[in-house]
């Protein structure tokens, strides 16, 4: 028998292919070199300086628009995306929401609802990380039912779309070059492609978030943004439109909040083994074990589930009901169990010293965002009763 490895108890690293651990390796050392160093900075000063550079160095490595095919894209397995988010989110959460939106929201949108024409015009850039997306669904007064949005597009005579409204809690809104955006039309909701530079368009920095704070979060402002009639997404109409977006984004964080609970998972075990109180190191006391053991549980017991549904979206089988269960769990217990490294951390996991309070507050938003909860529970309740409970 292999020996047991701490690192991988129930040896899932056997389930990946070499070219898998290559990606895994190339985003861990990455991370290690230039988001670990300073992280703890950037949160306590709540910004994230050097964002643009940071998007072309992703965009280096390939994990922009990773898991997409073409214009400049690495068509990665989805596994290897979901291996990517974890080790960015074993990082920070603010640095993954970057990449989530980037990828999975703006690029996806354009990809598989864009026109030829919109495609080759934005993708190799959005791939490179010379141009920063943003994805405008939720409005101030409109989250988990973003269908009663109020931001609206009409044509005018010429035949010009002017698009009106406010967008709220939109992930690099300020730094973006170009937005993607959700509006009512008289044919029903549609995606618009946004330069930001458009007149009318603005999008002002929301400050004062205690939850990612290394991640640029924004409201978007238009009053009579003027676009070219070709700036609607043309290969869909309606709610499923977004709703398809936020399930690839979805499945990404799947992966991603293990690694945040990976990274706290393995700070209260060193932390266990050192500290001591009573004359030897709390890691011996059975009650530490127990709150050891059953994180370990959760991790791995998580990490498992996000490699099952990246095989099956791999396979083209994953349903939205699957990625609903998997996000629910997963950044359920992945809080818990960065909550449980914060008490075994006693003060010190009140520090910034230790990334722990950090990753468990983070995941205040990740529980949030991409559908709370109790939308993934609702999603689950249906698929598993038939009854519709939302309303
Ligand atoms: P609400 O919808 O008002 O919900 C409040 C509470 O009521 C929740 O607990 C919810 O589950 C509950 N609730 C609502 N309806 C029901 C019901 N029928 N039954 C039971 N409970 C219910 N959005 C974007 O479009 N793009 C982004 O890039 C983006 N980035 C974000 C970044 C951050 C840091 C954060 C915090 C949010 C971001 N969001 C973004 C917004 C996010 O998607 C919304 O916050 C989320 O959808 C919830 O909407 P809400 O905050 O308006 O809460």
């Amino acid at each position: 028998l292999p020996p047991f490895d701490a690192g991988d108890p129930l040896g899932i690293d056997d389930l990946l292919e070499p070219e898998d651990l290559a990606v895994r390796e190339t985003v861990r050392s990455w991370a290690a070199d230039r988001v670990l160093p300073f992280v703890a900075e950037w949160y306590e000063s709540g910004e994230l300086p050097g964002v643009r550079e940071l998007a072309k160095e992703l965009g280096s490595i390939g994990a922009l628009g990773m898991s997409l095919d073409g214009y400049g894209c690495a068509g990665a397995s989805a596994v290897q995306y979901g291996l990517a988010c974890l080790e960015l989110e074993a990082a920070d959460s603010g640095v993954r929401s970057l990449v989530s939106v980037q990828g999975s929201l703006a690029m996806y949108a354009v990809h598989r609802f864009g026109s030829e024409e919109q495609k080759q015009r934005w993708l190799p850039g959005m791939a490179a990380g010379d141009v920063i997306g943003c994805f405008g669904l939720t409005e101030p007064d409109h989250g988990s039912d973003p269908a009663a949005m109020r931001t609206h597009a009409r044509r005018d005579a010429g035949g010009d779309w002017v698009l009106s409204g406010r967008k709220m809690w939109i992930t690099n809104g300020s730094v973006a070059g170009v937005a993607v955006v959700w509006a009512q039309t008289d044919n029903g909701i549609r995606g618009f492609v946004v330069p930001t530079d458009t007149p009318g368009f603005s999008a002002p920095e929301i400050k004062h978030k205690w939850s990612l704070r290394a991640s640029v979060t924004s409201e978007l402002v238009m009053d009579d943004v003027r676009l070219p009639a070709d700036a609607v997404l043309p290969e869909v109409v309606g709610l499923k439109g977004p709703l398809s977006c936020l399930s690839h984004a979805r499945y990404g964080i799947v992966w991603g909040a293990m690694g945040a609970a990976r990274t706290c998972f393995e700070t209260a075990v060193d932390y266990a083994k050192s500290r001591e109180q009573f004359g030897r190191p709390i890691g011996g006391f059975q009650l530490t074990q127990a709150k050891l053991a059953d994180m370990a549980v959760e991790l791995h017991k998580g990490i498992l589930l996000a490699h099952h549904l990246g095989r099956r979206m791999d396979a083209g089988r994953l349903r939205p009901e699957q990625v609903s269960f998997g996000k629910l769990n997963n950044v359920r217990e992945a809080i818990e169990i960065c909550r449980t490294a914060r008490t075994i951390l006693g003060a010190n996991g009140i520090s910034l010293e230790y990334p722990v309070m950090r990753h468990a507050t983070n995941l205040e938003s990740v529980l949030t965002y991409e559908g709370t909860v109790e939308m993934h529970q609702l999603v689950l309740g249906k698929a598993l009763t038939g009854l519709d409970a939302f309303r």
